[in-house]
């Protein structure tokens, strides 16, 4: 089939993979003139490492990747309130690793060999779906027909507002903004630590990453609407949001401007009946994005991904492959996204009671065993991924 897959993020190279190794034609168009830098650090374990595991790119994600020895709770003078060792969560450590996003969607997409067509800063502009086909045509003029069009565009999903309506109607925004940059040269500098800082409304956090490099990932309560698309506003918002606030957080917002790569984002979950209509479905964050929170939107992405075309290439009917791609995910999806939705107050505490708490239940996992009764769960996924049967 020739299929058509909109957006090259995480969802979209996986989901190009694993159709490429069922013979399938791919097409990848991808709005930004060319594939995106920046983002946080992925803690990558569970369902979405072993769908790596298959790809055979847990070496490279290894490589490029960092193992934490610690995450580490400081007060507005920097003193230590908490210190968590992520191997006490993560197990063994044997399948699990952390890594910056842009790497992980580098190290997917050079999986692909170059064996897709990609489209680069280009979009789709009109999907006509006649029961046979789809036509497209795309922001550049082109027209062109598929057999198959799967939207992998992420939250703001462009392929589920034209097929599946307006965002209102699927989008459940948690009142969080989250922002990640990357700045060169900062100092002071801590290895393989993560530090946080959190007070009534927002968490500021820095990870000194390879190459001189410090992540710096802000995240800050917001009602009303988020400034999506204007960098001007979103830095006055986080200024603003963060006036007074202790530790770092003021040489880091000062560094904001001088940032390498920003990403900016509201904190939504996108809560779906339906992935598919027609001839078109949805994959990853446009499907049943499970914000932030979840702290495993990507290794969850390619969960999907694998999970579409392995149905894909086990049914004749395209129908068919939809329908059980939904049926074995959509619960544990939404186990995801209800267990995310808890770990709010951890990020962005909205009163001095939820700070409190946080901060007991992070000292609290400085003990022997509580990290797994109080997280481990989260990591260790109940989902089985499907046989993947390739032509
Ligand atoms: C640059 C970047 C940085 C990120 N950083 C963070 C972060 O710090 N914290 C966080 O919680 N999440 C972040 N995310 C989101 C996170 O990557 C996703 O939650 C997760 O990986 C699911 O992947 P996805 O492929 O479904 O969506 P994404 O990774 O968001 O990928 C979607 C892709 O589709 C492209 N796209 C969007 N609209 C269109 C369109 N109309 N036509 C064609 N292409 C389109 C986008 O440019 C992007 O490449 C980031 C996403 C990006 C793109």
């Amino acid at each position: 089939m020739r299929v058509l897959i909109v957006g090259a993020g995480i969802a979209g190279p996986t989901l190009a993979y694993w159709l490429l190794r069922s013979g399938h034609h791919v097409t990848l168009v991808e709005q930004a003139p060319e594939l995106r830098r920046g983002g946080y650090l992925i803690d990558f374990s569970g369902a979405g490492f072993d769908v790596a595991d298959r790809m055979g790119i847990v070496p490279e994600l290894r490589r490029r990747g960092y193992v934490l020895d610690e995450a580490r709770a400081v007060d507005r003078d920097g003193r230590r309130i908490a210190a968590i060792k992520p191997a006490a969560i993560m197990g063994s450590m044997q399948r699990y690793v952390s890594i910056a996003r842009s790497d992980l969607a580098a190290v997917i997409f050079e999986a692909l060999e170059d064996a897709a067509e990609l489209m680069l800063g280009d979009s789709v502009r009109t999907l006509v779906d006649d029961g046979n086909q789809v036509r497209v045509t795309f922001d550049s003029g082109q027209d062109r027909t598929f057999d198959l069009v799967v939207g992998a565009d992420g939250l703001h999903s462009r392929v589920r507002r034209m097929i599946f309506g307006p965002d209102v109607q699927f989008e459940k925004y948690l009142d969080m903004v989250v922002a990640a940059f990357e700045v060169r040269g900062y100092r002071p500098r801590d290895e393989l630590t993560a530090l946080m800082h959190a007070d009534v409304g927002f968490q500021a956090l820095r990870l000194s990453l390879r190459d001189d490099v410090t992540l710096c990932l802000l995240t800050v309560a917001h009602r009303g609407s988020a400034p999506i698309g204007n960098r001007a506003t979103q830095h006055e918002l986080l200024r603003t949001a963060l006036a007074g606030a202790g530790w770092e957080t003021p040489a880091l917002l000062e560094l904001m401007p001088e940032a390498t790569t920003f990403y900016f984002d509201a904190v939504s979950q996108i809560r779906m009946p339906s992935w598919a209509r027609g001839r078109v479905a949805l994959v990853g964050d446009a499907a049943a994005g499970p914000s932030f929170l979840a702290g495993q939107g990507s290794a969850l992405a390619m969960v999907e991904s694998y999970t579409l075309a392995a149905e894909l290439a086990r049914c004749s009917d395209h129908r068919d492959a939809f329908a059980r791609y939904q049926q074995r995910l959509a619960p544990f999806l939404r186990s995801k996204q209800d267990a995310a939705i808890g770990l709010a107050p951890a990020f962005a505490p909205k009163t001095r009671l939820q700070l409190l708490l946080r901060n007991t239940v992070m000292r609290l996992m400085g003990l022997p065993k509580v990290p797994d009764l109080v997280m481990g769960r989260s990591f260790r996924d109940a989902v089985e991924l499907p046989t993947f049967a390739a032509s």
